[in-house]
C-alpha cells in the first residue's frame, strides 16, 4: 500500500471533489432549468469540506474530525441523492437530506459509539450505501426519456453503495481498525481511492445525464408540431419510412392515410386565425385518438396529416379511416361562442410489397384525396372507390 499513501489519496479525493464541485456549480448556472446540478456541486464541496476536517485528524479535536467531518461527508452523499431525486422531477425534503447527518451527530453524543472506531465505520458506510443505492433508485423508475448515461450511472451507484456496504460484515466480525489506527488501515486506503474513482466518474455521469436531457429536448422540439403537438412532417417520415420497408421486406401489408381538412380556408377566414389554429389541434387531437399503438401519423403541413398503419388490409385501413372521418364530423368544438364544423376527406393507399416506397405511398394516397375533395368533401377514397 506504499504508493497509495492515505494522505496523498485524501489530498488528491479533496481537491478534485472541490474543483468538481465547482464546475457542477458553473454548469448549473449555464443550466437554470436543471435544478439537481446545484445539488450535485454542492454535495461535492460539502463533502470536500467533510474530507479537510478528516485530513486535521492528528491536529485537531475529535469533534470536529471525526463528527463534523464524517457528518459531512454523509451529507455529500445524501445532497447527491437529493441531486438525483431533483434531476428527476421528485422533490427532496431538507429534512431527508440533513436526516443521514443528524442520525451520524447524534449516535457520536452516544460515548461507546463515539469511542469505537469499528462502529463509527458501520454507521458511515451504512448511511453513505443508503443515499447511493436511494439515488441508483431514483434513476431507475425516472420514465419517459431516453437518457445514455442514464444506465451507467445506475450501475454505477449500486457498485459504489457495495462497496460501502462490504466494508462492514469484517468490521462487524472484528477485523476493524482500532480507534488511533482508521486512517493508517488498508480498508480506508482503498475507500479513499474508490472515493477517488467515485466523485470523478459521477460528476462526469451528472454532466452527461444533464446533456442527455438537453439534446432528448432539442431532438423532441425538432420533431414535434409546436401547434398540435403532434409529431412534424420531418418525425412522420423517420418513423414510416422504415415501417413501410419492413411491410415491403416481409411481405406484410400496410396503409397510408392522407387527411385533410375541407373548406379550412373559409374557417380562418371566417372565424379569424386562431379559430382555425383551434380546429387544427382539435384534428391532431381526433387523429391521435382513433389510432392504434404502433400507427404513426404526423402534420404533414398546413392542414394535412399522413397515417401510416403498419400490418393493417386495406379493408381494416378503410374502416378506421371512415371511423375517424366520423369522428371529425361529430367534434363538437365552439370557439368563442360558435359552433365550428369540421369535416375531413381522407385519401388511402394499401402498400405493394416488395417495392414500395413512402413517397409513392403518400402520392397515391394524395390521389384518393384528390377524388374525395372532387366527390364533395367529407369522405373517404380508397383505390379509387369512393366511400359514402
Ligand atoms: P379544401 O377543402 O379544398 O382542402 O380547401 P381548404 O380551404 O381546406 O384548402 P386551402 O389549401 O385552400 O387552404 C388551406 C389554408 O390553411 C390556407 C392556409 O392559410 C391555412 N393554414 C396553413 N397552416 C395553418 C396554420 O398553422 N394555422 C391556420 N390557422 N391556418 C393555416
Ligand atoms: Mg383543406
Ligand atoms: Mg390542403
Amino acid at each position: 500500500m506504499s504508493i497509495l499513501d492515505h494522505r496523498t489519496l485524501l489530498l488528491s479525493l479533496t481537491t478534485v471533489a472541490l474543483v468538481t464541485g465547482l464546475l457542477l456549480l458553473i454548469s448549473s448556472r449555464q443550466n437554470r432549468d436543471e435544478p439537481g446540478l446545484v445539488y450535485w456541486g454542492l454535495a461535492n464541496l460539502v463533502g470536500a469540506v467533510g474530507l479537510i476536517l478528516a485530513g486535521l485528524r492528528d491536529i485537531a479535536h475529535d469533534r470536529l474530525t471525526i463528527d463534523l467531518a464524517n457528518a459531512l461527508i454523509v451529507a455529500g452523499y445524501a445532497l447527491n441523492w437529493a441531486g438525483m431525486r431533483r434531476f428527476c422531477h421528485r422533490p427532496a425534503p431538507v429534512w431527508v437530506i440533513a436526516a443521514p447527518a443528524l442520525v451520524w451527530l447524534a449516535f457520536n453524543q452516544w460515548p461507546a459509539f463515539h469511542l469505537n472506531a469499528s462502529w463509527r465505520i458501520v454507521g458511515v458506510s451504512l448511511l453513505s450505501a443508503a443515499a447511493c443505492f436511494a439515488a441508483a433508485h431514483t434513476l431507475w423508475n425516472l420514465k419517459g426519456e431516453r437518457l445514455v448515461s442514464r444506465y451507467p450511472a445506475v450501475v454505477w451507484l449500486i457498485l459504489n453503495g457495495t462497496v460501502f456496504l462490504a466494508r462492514v460484515p469484517p468490521v462487524l466480525l472484528g477485523e476493524g481498525p482500532d480507534n488511533t489506527g482508521v486512517q493508517a488501515s488498508p480498508a480506508f486506503t482503498i475507500i479513499l481511492f474508490v472515493g477517488l474513482i467515485h466523485v470523478t466518474l459521477l460528476t462526469f455521469l451528472q454532466i452527461s445525464l444533464t446533456k442527455d436531457r438537453a439534446e432528448h429536448r432539442y431532438r423532441q422540439a425538432a420533431n414535434t408540431d409546436m401547434l398540435t403537438g403532434a409529431p412534424n412532417r420531418r418525425a412522420f417520415f423517420d418513423a414510416a419510412e422504415p415501417l413501410v420497408a419492413a411491410a415491403a421486406r416481409s411481405n406484410r401489408p400496410a396503409c397510408a392515410f392522407v387527411v385533410d381538412i375541407d373548406h379550412f380556408k373559409t374557417i380562418n377566414d371566417s372565424l379569424g386565425h386562431a379559430a382555425g389554429d383551434a380546429v387544427l389541434v382539435a384534428v391532431a387531437g381526433a387523429i391521435a385518438a382513433q389510432l392504434r399503438p404502433g400507427d404513426v401519423f404526423g402534420r404533414l403541413g398546413g392542414e394535412e396529416f399522413g397515417c401510416l398503419l403498419p400490418d393493417t388490409d386495406l379493408l381494416t385501413a378503410t374502416r378506421l379511416a371512415e371511423e375517424l372521418r366520423a369522428r371529425i364530423a361529430a367534434l363538437d368544438l365552439r370557439y368563442e361562442g360558435t359552433v365550428v364544423r369540421i369535416s375531413v376527406s381522407i385519401g388511402i393507399a394499401p402498400a405493394e410489397p416488395p417495392t414500395e416506397s413512402l413517397d409513392r405511398l403518400l402520392a397515391e394516397a394524395d390521389a384518393g384525396l384528390y377524388q374525395a375533395k372532387r366527390a364533395g368533401r367529407d369522405r373517404v377514397v380508397a383505390m379509387d372507390v369512393v366511400l359514402r
